[in-house]
């Protein structure tokens, strides 16, 4: 039986970018999904997803996302492939300007490139918004697009031409512990599975692998919306149309992006959900409110005719921060999960963080308020 020096179980993007890492740096790494890898349950499973430098006034989330982008474009190259598209994000502010303000102190003190624009420019730059879209807004040029599917198949790929061992369709079914942490994990076929080290990047599904952990994740069902602009589709292609958001409403609208197709979603918590179950169809609640968005803020979208729901989970924790952190009385294993809506833009820094801790023992960055003992203080 082979020891791997890592055995990681989740095949989404931090399960992935760490497998890159990790192997990068010369270890000997399994990683194991219960699906394909990239599969569509996962949280990681979509065709594109928002990458964006404006998180309020948390502007270590601002550095990490400015962090996460430098190792995006360097895999990137490395890859030769499009993962990122800098397509621009622009932060909508109706009624209360204090979010974008936040944003735009966190732009400036990080010396990253954005501006404020009154309703007078955006008019002009931004003609596919309703006059009445907002009075201001914040712009970030560097904002974007991430090729999600794209980007974890890229990442798997390079994994295994440093010779990882990537197995899908192998669901772990049992940790085996001893005095000393973690002694194997064995799936669902019975296969034993053993390494010096165990990295569980298991998503929405953490819960239900650690129930004796307890871990504060809420897994809830998220709702989305793709479809096709009704008409001008040029002037909804990147480059004219940035990615849309109004945290103050919670929906996000990216530009055209794939098949003709753009998409809108929403930041709200949807309902409390068992991951990779359930039925795939979005509410006409749902879709009726996308379009009552849309209706305000992007009118020449309102009218759509075609268009496909899809479903994805969301695990949150209950201050919003990840968990990244050696499980509980397991000295060689570590748990990452607890990522919400927006963490897929931050997949190779934190396949990059967990690679430094487990090599190193340390971390560059202060990671303590993603420890999951936080909770129980
Ligand atoms: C609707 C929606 C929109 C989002 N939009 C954005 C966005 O615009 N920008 C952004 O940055 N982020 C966004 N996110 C968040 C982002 O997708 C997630 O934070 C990220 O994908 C989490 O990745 P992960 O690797 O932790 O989990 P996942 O991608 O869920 O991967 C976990 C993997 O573990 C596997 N697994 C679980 N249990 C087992 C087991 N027992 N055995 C074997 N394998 C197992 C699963 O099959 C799965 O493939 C969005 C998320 C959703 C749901």
């Amino acid at each position: 039986m082979i020891t791997f020096d890592i055995v990681i179980v989740g095949g989404g993007i931090v399960g992935v970018s760490s497998a890159y890492y990790l192997a990068r740096k010369g270890y000997r790494v399994a990683l194991l999904d219960q699906y394909d890898i990239p599969n569509e349950w996962s949280s990681s499973g979509d065709h594109a997803q928002i990458f964006r430098y404006t998180y309020g006034k948390d502007v270590f989330y601002t550095e990490l996302a400015a962090r996460s982008l430098v190792l995006w474009k360097e895999f990137q190259k490395e890859v030769r492939e499009d993962l990122y598209l800098g397509a621009g994000v622009m932060d909508l502010a109706d009624g209360d300007k204090s979010y974008p303000e936040a944003c735009l102190k966190s732009l400036t003190q990080m010396k990253l490139s954005g501006q404020k624009i009154e309703s007078a420019e955006m008019k002009e730059r931004f003609r596919i918004l309703s006059p009445r879209a907002a009075r201001r807004a914040v712009f970030h040029p560097d904002g974007g697009i991430l090729w999600a599917q794209r980007a974890v198949a890229a990442y798997t790929r390079a994994s295994a031409r440093r010779r990882a061992v990537i197995s899908p369709s192998t669901r772990v079914a049992a940790v085996v512990r001893s005095k000393e942490g973690i002694s194997q994990i064995r799936d669902g076929r019975g296969r034993v599975w053993k390494g010096n080290t165990y990295l569980f990047a298991t998503g929405p599904w953490t819960k239900e692998l650690f129930p004796k952990e307890r871990l504060p994740l809420a897994v809830t069902r998220q709702q989305l919306l793709y479809f096709r602009p009704p008409m001008n589709q040029g002037r909804f292609r990147p480059g004219h149309c940035p990615v849309v958001i109004n945290m103050a409403r919670g929906y996000y609208v990216l530009p055209v992006h794939i098949h003709g197709f753009m998409k809108i979603g929403t930041y709200r918590k949807g309902p409390k959900a068992k991951p990779g179950q359930g039925s795939k169809e979005i509410t006409p609640q749902f879709e009726r409110a996308c379009r009552d968005f849309l209706k305000e803020v992007i009118p020449d979208l309102y009218g759509f005719t075609e268009s496909e729901g899809r479903i994805c989970h969301h695990t949150h924790t209950p201050d919003g921060d990840f968990i990244l952190d050696r499980l509980p009385r397991c000295p060689n294993a570590f748990v990452a999960t607890g990522f919400s809506g927006n963490s897929f833009s931050f997949g190779p820094w934190v396949g990059s963080a967990l690679t430094e801790w487990i090599s190193t023992g340390k971390t560059e960055l202060n990671l303590s308020r993603f420890r999951a003992s936080r909770f129980k203080r």
